[in-house]
């Protein structure tokens, strides 16, 4: 398990190079934004733990959009 972090957002995002850049250089950055909400998984893993992260406001965003609804709840720093 990773401990949550609450002084920087913990997703990552793309650096912004397309995955057609020639030569590669797509690759994923931490965001650096301050979070606001903390993640919870909904359902535990197979491991029997359930998954928590720090996100901020534009990360959330983007969360709600790529993951299932229900995946994971949100609470509110
Ligand atoms: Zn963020």
């Amino acid at each position: 398990m990773i401990p949550i972090d609450k002084e920087r957002c913990q997703a990552e995002k793309p650096n912004g190079q397309s995955f057609m850049t020639l030569g590669g250089g797509h690759k994923m950055i931490r965001c650096e934004n301050k979070p606001t909400v903390i993640a919870a998984e909904t359902n535990a893993g197979s491991d029997g733990l359930k998954g928590s992260m720090t996100m901020c406001d534009d990360c959330l965003k983007v969360a709600k959009k790529q993951l299932p609804k229900g995946f994971f709840d949100i609470v509110r720093m």
